[in-house]
């Protein structure tokens, strides 16, 4: 197989083998992380459908966010119809 550096346009292998997905934490670089307000959850479960992260569980009629996953990208936060979650800061370590 030619070097990537002899061919630029051709695509690098990737590696597998590495730790699995269930061990790649984001809970030490994420700056901002999604709070449920219950109170206004309908249950619809966006938050699960469109969380790219797959972090989001249903728990009963309503989301279970698995923080030591979450990404804090805040795609939940945008989805959620019924304003049922919001951003709040991390705090610094
Ligand atoms: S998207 Fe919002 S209303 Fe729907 S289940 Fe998630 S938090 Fe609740
Ligand atoms: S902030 Fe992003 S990664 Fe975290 S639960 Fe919401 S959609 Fe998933």
């Amino acid at each position: 197989m030619p070097r990537l550096d002899e061919d630029p346009f051709l695509t690098p292998p990737i590696l597998t083998g590495g730790r699995p997905m269930s061990a790649n934490k984001t809970r030490d670089w994420r700056s901002v992380r999604p709070v449920l307000h219950a109170e206004k959850c309908t249950g619809c479960m966006l938050c699960w459908k469109f969380c790219p992260e797959a972090c989001v569980s249903v728990q009963g009629e309503r989301p279970l966010i698995h923080l030591d996953w979450c990404k804090g990208c805040a795609i939940c936060v945008a989805e959620c119809p019924a304003g049922a979650l919001t951003l709040a800061e991390e705090e610094a370590p």
